[in-house]
């Protein structure tokens, strides 16, 4: 198989596998425990913890290990509503799904919530932010990078605007851990997920600034100093740190090989392919992607010719009840349907060669031939 879907999850490094091993055979016990064996699995996550402070450029005592981006989006949004009671919420029109139904979830106890729009190439500006705040305005979330059309958010100033207006920012940082830096300053705080890392699925973190007005979402024991209850999972907690640490390691070398696996693939395809068209900005956009629609197809159609081809790619659309529905960012940016109908989503990783990806333009080719002349 050629895997060009590194944006919904990546392979496990056999480094951060390694290390992860010892705490699921040996040193298995709970961290909570008193005993030895707990104490072994508590070290593991106080080191894993401080690690990833560190790279994230917070305090230990901020960072809180959680299931993934999911339940830190949750958490964040729905922590903060529950901290205040009411209020109004500002939600970028391209989060992902984990903010956006949250953020609906609000809706339902009264909170009153502004959708943002971004342009046409899928950014939401910082002057859009700042029109957008009401002096009721809790909490605001925009992602650093979109995981559909991978375009990067200008987060630094949003920071600035939600900052100076005491408004809490959420950065959802699922996309952008290990390529790009952390915007740890300008946000009250942020998400990862080990597994677009190449690190363990099921687990992630939050970085939440000392002194916020934010109230937990999972009631259990003290663990995560009684933010966030239920048994630490520490072998994914030094899995979660290690595939961060070497993601931040090999960022330079991984952004090169990507970026110019990515463009090579991206100039064969617009250029071999009647009617591709490139989706989101070109320039202010993730290395590993390439979101490109294909006029007079259907994203759906092309994705499932090229996994029979032994291609692994996703469309935007999100599949519920038997029912496609079209892709909520690309709608938010004002394309037109046949141009989101027919969007294909093409991401590339460390563990891509030249040779697979040539191979891949090479096959979507003729899928495409095959779907125009049947
Ligand atoms: N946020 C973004 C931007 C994502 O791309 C994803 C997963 O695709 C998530 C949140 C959810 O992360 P998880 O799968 O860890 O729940």
């Amino acid at each position: 198989m050629i895997y060009l879907d590194n944006a919904a999850t990546t392979p496990l490094d056999e480094a951060v596998l390694n290390k992860m091993l010892p705490f699921m055979r040996q040193s298995f016990g709970n961290p909570q425990s008193q005993h030895s064996a707990g104490r072994a699995a508590a070290n593991a996550v106080i080191s894993a913890r401080d690690k990833t402070a560190q790279i994230l450029g917070c305090k230990s005592e901020e960072v809180y290990f959680v299931s993934g981006g999911t339940e830190a989006g949750n958490t964040a949004l729905k922590g903060v509503c529950a901290a205040h009671g009411n209020g109004h919420l500002i939600v970028s029109a391209i989060e992902h799904p984990a903010l956006i139904e949250s953020a609906k979830d609000m809706q339902k106890f009264g909170f009153e919530i502004t959708f943002l729009k971004p342009n046409s190439r899928g950014i939401v500006s910082a002057e859009s932010v700042s029109a957008a705040i009401r002096p009721n305005t809790i909490f605001c979330a925009v992602m650093a990078a979109n995981n559909e059309v991978g375009t990067i958010q200008p987060v630094k100033e949003i920071g600035k605007v939600c900052k100076a207006r005491g408004v809490f920012y959420y950065c959802d940082c699922v996309q952008t851990a290990g390529a790009l830096p952390f915007p740890t300053e300008h946000c009250n705080a942020l998400g990862i997920s080990s597994h677009k890392f190449y690190g363990p699925r099921g687990f992630g973190a939050m970085f939440i600034k000392n002194g916020s007005k934010i109230n937990r979402l999972i009631s259990g024991g003290m663990q995560e100093r009684g933010f966030r209850g239920g048994t630490l999972n520490a072998a994914a907690a030094v899995g979660l740190a290690e595939a961060l640490e070497i993601a931040v390691n090999e960022r330079e070398q991984n952004n090169k090989k990507i970026t110019a696996l990515r463009n090579g693939f991206l100039k064969k395809v617009l250029t071999e392919i009647d009617g591709a068209e490139l989706n989101g900005d070109e320039f202010l956009r993730l290395p590993s992607n390439a979101n490109i629609s294909f006029k007079g197809c259907d994203g759906e159609n092309i994705l499932f010719l090229l996994d029979l081809n032994g291609v692994a790619v996703s469309t935007g659309s999100a599949c519920s009840a038997g029912a496609v529905s079209p892709s909520h960012v690309l709608t938010a940016m004002g394309l037109p349907a046949d141009r989101v109908k027919s969007a294909v989503r093409f991401t590339f990783g460390k563990y891509n060669t030249e040779d697979e990806v040539f191979a891949a333009a090479e096959i979507l080719k003729k899928v495409i031939k095959k779907i125009k002349n049947p």
